[in-house]
């Protein structure tokens, strides 16, 4: 048994996903997801009696009274979800069964009927952090930015199925730490060359965002009321309205993104040589997008992160960007594209040997910090030191300590 708090939490429904391996075909797997999540969520137990609440750090009754009002409206909305669910199986079940076309239609009519085309970017994402991106080691490759862009036109026959792109389609993957960019070519550190990129000049584009939406609300209720809370300033009424505010401000939308974003971020089964099951939502997904003019996708890591602990605060580490990218005649790469983008590499032959406290210093000891993004990034480094890697804090580990010279080269900048 468990709580909303444990349910929704991003590693959990990883889980249950997870669960679904036990039928082959991926339709079917759909099927018992929808049962499993269904059955749960009508199932969670109250916060103040979950196991959980022991490891927090004790939530106040008002807290625990939101979340537990939030469980009851979204078990409210049990028909919603199974409609959700059953739109988004029959949509695939139309790929297998009839055409990529038809599927495509009902793709649309469902992005629509659920405002789906209305989620705006979200700017705080592309802001507050740097880019990574990780190439395997090859000593006969120059070490230019190009190495780490997208891969060329000229040598589409390299691009393999992934995720979000059709073989033969480029597109520019990047991650949201380094340890993200480590994970998703599943080799070490010094395996691997790296590189970081930020993003602040596309921000005026529409991305689309598949996160975890539902528990990025539990987490919102905890924090408001906790804001709140340590304002002694506050009446009761006051913290009611707030309350009620949030939940006034979860719609239909909020849990069609959510399942849409559940069923695109299954593991990909790894007995598929060729057609890989897993991917048919994500592409056809990307198709939408790129008919209807967007930029890239945010979507979350789908690998093994257990190795990595972090507050429950933290909801983004996770985080992944897939950049689309405009083919042209002449060039070999989206030459546009890449002057939109700022970017860094290191040679990380050898330890960066930077801590924490260099970079504290070297920003306070910086005169131009009106520069508005190096506030924000640095803020942000500083909020996630409580990352813990394989047991020792993140940036005392050799992938954080590389963040970390990317970041102090982006303060230099
Ligand atoms: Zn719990």
């Amino acid at each position: 048994m468990s709580c909303i708090i444990c349910f929704f939490d991003t590693n959990n429904q990883k889980k249950l996903r997870n669960e679904c391996d036990i039928e082959d075909r991926f339709e079917k797997k759909l099927s018992i997801y929808r049962d499993i999540f269904i059955e749960s969520l009508e199932s969670l137990q109250k916060v103040e009696q979950c196991e959980c609440l022991k490891n927090k750090n004790n939530k106040a009754n008002e807290t625990i009274t939101a979340l537990n009002n939030y469980l009851e409206i979204l078990q409210g909305k049990k028909e919603l979800f199974i409609n959700i669910f059953n739109e988004l199986i029959s949509i695939y079940q139309s790929y297998i069964t009839k055409s990529q076309y038809s599927a495509l239609d009902k793709f649309w009519v469902f992005f629509k009927k659920y405002k789906l085309d209305q989620i705006k970017v979200d700017e705080d994402i592309l802001n507050k952090n740097l880019w990574y991106r990780c190439r395997n080691k090859k000593d006969d490759l120059p070490k230019d930015i190009y190495h780490f862009y997208h891969i060329p036109f000229n040598k589409r026959g390299n691009i393999s199925n992934q995720r979000f792109s059709i073989s033969g389609q480029p597109m520019l993957y990047l991650a949201n730490s380094l340890y993200i960019a480590t994970k998703e070519l599943g080799k070490d550190i010094y395996e691997l060359e790296t590189s970081a990129f930020f993003l602040n000049r596309i921000k005026n584009q529409k991305i689309y965002n598949l996160r975890n939406t539902l528990f990025k609300e539990v987490v919102n209720i905890s924090r408001t009321l906790s804001s709140l809370e340590n304002n002694k300033n506050n009446n009761t009424d006051e913290l009611i309205n707030k309350i009620k505010e949030l939940f006034n401000s979860i719609d239909d939308k909020d849990i069609a993104q959510y399942i849409l974003a559940s069923m695109c971020t299954f593991k990909k089964n790894e007995n598929s040589k060729s057609h890989i099951a897993e991917y048919v939502m994500p592409q056809m997904l990307t198709s939408l997008l790129l008919k209807h003019n967007y930029a890239g996708i945010f979507f979350p890591s789908t690998k093994d992160l257990s190795d990595m602990t972090i507050k429950f605060t933290d909801i983004d580490y996770d985080l992944n960007l897939a950049l689309f990218v405009n083919y042209s005649y002449n060039d070999n790469y989206d030459e546009d594209l890449l002057k939109s983008l700022d970017y860094y590499l290191i040679n990380n032959n050898k330890t960066s040997n930077i801590k924490l406290e260099d970079a504290i210093q070297f920003y306070n000891s910086l005169e131009c910090k009106e520069y508005f993004s190096k506030i924000f990034i640095f803020n942000e480094t500083v909020n996630l030191k409580n990352r813990n890697l394989n047991g020792i804090d993140y940036y005392e580990s050799i992938v954080g300590e590389a963040e970390l010279e990317f970041i102090m080269k982006f303060l230099n900048g």
